[in-house]
């Protein structure tokens, strides 16, 4: 089963799917990570995918497709949270059609939220370089400048949050992916969580949301 989470780019669906896997035990595919992974290992994929990221554009969809078959499984019981993908609806088609049968989309839950807020968390994010947990300068600051506090890699920040990416990316959401969301509208697979405000709140309400998805 499949749970399709969206949101702007600094939504913070990294970090609560995060969550869900440690406190609820869902498995997260995260595309971003996983290209990241490639890019880090100097792949084929992440050679073809690295300049595109740092850019802040999307990598393409026939790529992508290699991604999610790589890393979706066929554990009809599993419940997966889906975080990065679809991002276009292409890749909303493509993702109904590989995953028919086996994986349903149960619901896409949309964290929301407010654009200002967007451009200040993404521009202060500092990710660990080992276990990718995400800190941000001001408002979750790590323990020691620099350093991971749940691993002690040392912590960097992404190429694509600099200012400029980050404005391609905000323009890529809202032409591209934006229109997912009527897609799962008109499915009846739609609803909102409110991503503002204490990390702790939001999660109960999103974890509340997917489960009354899979029920
Ligand atoms: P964010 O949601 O913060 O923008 P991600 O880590 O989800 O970041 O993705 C980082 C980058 O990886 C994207 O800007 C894009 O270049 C690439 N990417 C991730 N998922 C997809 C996807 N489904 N389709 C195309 N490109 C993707
Ligand atoms: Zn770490």
């Amino acid at each position: 089963m499949i749970i399709v989470l969206m949101g702007a780019p600094g939504a913070g669906k990294g970090t609560q799917a995060d969550m869900l896997t440690d406190q609820v035990g869902y498995r997260k595919i995260s595309t971003g990570d996983a290209l990241r992974k490639h890019v880090k290992l100097g792949t084929p994929v992440g050679k073809q995918a690295a300049d595109i990221m740092a850019r802040g554009e999307l990598v393409p969809d026939n790529v992508l497709l290699d991604v999610l078959r790589e890393e979706i499984g066929s554990n009809p019981k599993e419940v997966v949270v889906l975080d990065g993908y679809p991002r276009n609806l292409t890749q909303a088609e493509t993702l109904r059609q590989v995953v028919e049968g086996v994986h349903p989309v149960r619901g896409c839950v949309h964290l929301d939220v407010d654009r200002s807020a967007i451009v200040e968390r993404l521009s202060g994010r500092r990710v660990c370089s080992s276990c990718g947990t995400s800190f941000h300068v001001s408002a979750n600051p790590p323990k020691k400048d620099g350093v991971c506090d749940k691993c002690g890699a040392s912590l960097y920040q992404r190429p694509d949050d600099d200012a400029k990416s980050i404005s391609v990316r905000l323009d890529v959401y809202d032409r591209s992916t934006e229109p997912v969301l009527d897609y799962y509208r008109q499915r009846g697979l739609y609803c909102k969580v409110n991503g503002a405000g204490v990390t702790d709140e939001i999660f109960r309400e999103l974890r509340d949301a997917i489960s009354t998805c899979l029920n």
